[in-house]
């Protein structure tokens, strides 16, 4: 194939030259014959209908009229000015009206000729009008000019527009890319997969993305290159799965006399059905040779860290040590508190590393850890440091998995010698599962769809700043029942200062308000001892209420709060606030959120609040904010690269994404290698992306 095409720099294009294609790098990203085959259009117009003017109301998408000005008129000056011409057809008559450019405008067209123009109808007072339509001349001697049945609208910026690469200036460069690119794009995917899922050539789909032939040709080219786009992720993700089942072998753990001790002895509570299913599957892959790779899905309170530490027993009956990473300081602590007693029942030596360790202590642990004395370590991502050295970790845990990169989870792998360490990796984030096919595919999933029993779930309400007085009173009845109560205030990224004088104000007036009561305020930018002290403080339940901003949001377990109140609501995404409510109900108590928010809301802003009113339930928020956010935000900046979708939609497209999985695992089972002859267009497309893997990054 004549692969230089692609690669051929835009301006040899006819038409473009070194000022456009600068534009065009600058403002679209366009360097490439390849990128603007794929800068394709958001929509297409319907210019083959004429409507009559007696017939346009508002609700009307796009429309196209024929007729011509009586009159043009400028009115106003300075900013007000605007041109307004009366446009007439056999059928009556509409205002158009021009804001800017309006000395041009009244140049180019004129009173009494023929035109086509083409607009969207608004309303403006009583009146339907269109402003800034398309004018176009009708050329009396090609009356019957075929125009295309549906032309591409692509997006412009106003630089791009300055530069007379207007929508329909790109439209003309992809016409004439299109005429000149017969024979350079070669297909990528098996002949029996076109067949079988009756796609069309991708070739004629690229034609068809920009100037199609009819909506249906439209169509299946979206359908064509959606499938192709998912194909290849899911090749990619399902590749890189077999590779490690293949060449990883992990270490057979299949003792487990530990856990039965731990189990029979000491367990404080009845596991939940989902635990016990989740630990099952993790033993199945630990005592197998090969390499676990399973991410534990579980809602907020769950129970995740059980099941953590009963997969580390495991792992210690096979005199296997293992570790458990956490995001935060605060939260590695709390694990090893939590894990502490346990262990020592148990006989098993445990430890805390973070980057507050002193260190005596620091180095004790390095050599314990070495030497195998030391059977479980907890921590922060000080863990992944080069001095902490295994003699033979087993199995390595990662909670809170989004706050971690997947560069971090592979150096965790390379922390052992002879065996890759059993992995599992667990969130809180409750994904979409056809999300996860994406973000996580090359993990196995395992899933705690199940609270421990007796758990109330939280009420949840929605208030104003102006019923203050109002969450005062419920906060001080919650407190005087023995309850603690956490007030969180959204980190402003963009602004910090401002954020943390949110947080101040807020625990003043809390100070205030709740005199006779000890306060605790947790912030990012405190000390990290300072931080810890503060926690505790509220922990040992000496303070009632704690101010803080999202630091808590993470894995903090206070079962005695059942109050928790997210000031300014309205700031925080789904995701966050339903993480953010599950630090409460965590006991046997009634518990409740309050979403505090100002009046006004964006309609997105008044959705997030009537979810969280509505449900408790982690993956139908998962979805809702998948709909509100897109799938960028959700993934988190590490994993983000592999959502940057071009035509495809996670949401609206999961059948297709499920089709195409099932494809891309289906011809890797039957021809790992991908060399039989029907799968070399597949094998050969790969191959171009990594030669040319370099030349496409250089874009973000
Ligand atoms: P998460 O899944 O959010 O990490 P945790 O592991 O912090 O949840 O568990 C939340 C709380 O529930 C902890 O106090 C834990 O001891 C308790 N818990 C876990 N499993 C059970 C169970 N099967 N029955 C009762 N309580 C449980
Ligand atoms: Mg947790």
């Amino acid at each position: 194939m004549n692969h230089h095409f692609f690669e051929t720099k835009i301006e040899f294009l006819k038409g473009v030259g070194p000022k456009k294609a600068s534009v065009l790098n600058k403002e679209a990203g366009i360097f490439t014959y390849g990128d603007l085959l794929q800068y394709f259009p958001f929509r297409h117009e319907d210019r083959s209908q004429f409507h009559k003017v007696r017939d346009i109301n508002e609700q009307m998408p796009y429309i196209q009229l024929k007729g011509t000005f009586k009159s043009l008129q400028t009115y106003g000056d300075g900013h007000k000015k605007r041109l307004v011409g009366q446009f007439h057809d056999d059928s009556g008559s509409i205002e158009v009206v021009w804001f800017k450019g309006i000395k041009w405008i009244s140049q180019k067209i004129a009173v009494g000729i023929p035109y086509t123009i083409f607009g969207k109808p608004n309303v403006y007072g009583s009146k339907i009008n269109l402003s800034h339509p398309e004018v176009e001349e009708i050329n009396p001697n090609a009356s019957n000019q075929n125009s295309p049945a549906l032309s591409p609208v692509y997006n412009t910026t106003e630089r791009m527009k300055n530069a007379f690469l207007d929508s329909k200036a790109i439209g003309k460069l992809t016409e004439a890319l299109l005429s000149i690119m017969d024979g350079s794009v070669e297909e990528n995917l098996p002949e029996g997969l076109l067949q079988h899922f009756n796609l069309i050539e991708r070739s004629v789909a690229l034609k068809n993305m920009h100037h199609p032939s009819s909506i249906n040709w439209l169509n299946a080219a979206k359908s064509r290159l959606k499938f192709e786009e998912l194909f290849f992720i899911q090749l990619q993700i399902l590749k890189l799965k077999l590779f490690k089942s293949t060449n990883y072998k992990g270490q057979s753990l299949p003792e487990t006399h530990m856990l039965n001790d731990f189990y029979k002895n000491h367990l404080p509570f009845e596991l939940t059905g989902a635990q016990k299913r989740v630990i099952r599957e993790a033993y199945e892959d630990m005592k197998s040779n090969k390499q676990m790779n399973r991410l534990i899905q579980g809602d907020v309170g769950s129970g995740k860290t059980m099941v953590a530490f009963i997969c580390m027993l495991i792992a210690a009956s096979n005199k296997s040590q293992s570790c458990l990473m956490a995001p935060t300081e605060i939260l590695a602590g709390q694990h090893y508190e939590g894990l502490k007693e346990f262990s020592k029942k148990l006989g098993l030596n445990i430890a805390l590393l973070t980057g507050s360790t002193r260190k005596k202590e620091r180095d004790q642990i390095h050599t314990a850890l070495e030497s195998g004395t030391l059977n479980i370590l907890i921590g922060t991502h000080a863990l992944l440091e080069d001095k902490v050295k295994f003699q033979n970790l087993g199995l390595a845990v990662i909670d809170e998995q989004h706050r971690f990169g997947v560069a971090q989870r592979a150096k965790l792998w390379s922390k052992n010698k002879d065996f890759y360490p059993h992995m599992l990796v667990m969130t809180a984030t409750p994904i979409p599962r056809t999300l996860a096919m994406t973000m996580y595919g090359d993990l196995d999933v395992s899933i705690i769809d199940e609270l421990p029993a007796g758990r109330k779930p939280i009420l949840t309400q929605h208030m104003h700043d102006k019923h203050r007085l109002k969450i005062n009173s419920f906060i001080k009845s919650e407190i005087k029942k023995g309850r603690q109560i956490y007030i969180v205030y959204p980190l402003i990224e963009e602004n910090e200062k401002l954020g943390l004088k949110d947080l101040m104000d807020g625990y003043e007036s809390a100070s205030r308000a709740f005199p006779e009561h000890h306060l605790s305020i947790v912030h990012g930018k405190m000390k990290p001892d300072a931080k810890e002290f503060e926690m505790q403080r509220f922990l040992k339940g000496e303070t009632q209420i704690m101010v803080a901003t999202t630091v808590i949001e993470v894995g903090v377990n206070v079962p005695n709060a059942s109050v928790m109140v997210i000031e300014n609501s309205e700031r925080f995404g789904l995701a966050q606030l339903h993480q953010l409510r599950g630090r409460v109900g965590r006991g046997a108590e009634q518990s409740y959120c309050i979403l505090v928010s100002k009046e006004k809301l964006s309609k997105e802003g008044k959705i997030r609040m009537e979810t969280m009113v509505r449900t408790n339930n982690g993956f139908e928020i998962a979805d809702t904010d998948l709909k509100l956010r897109g799938p960028g935000d959700l993934s988190g900046t590490q994993q983000s690269g592999i959502m940057d979708l071009l035509v495809a939609d996670i949401v609206e497209d999961s059948d297709i994404l499920k089709a195409a999985r099932k494809s891309a695992q289906h011809i890797l089972t039957k021809d790992p290698e991908l060399s039989s002859p029907q799968n070399s267009p597949i094998k050969k497309h790969i191959d171009r992306k990594t030669n040319n893997s370099v030349n496409w990054s250089r874009i973000s």
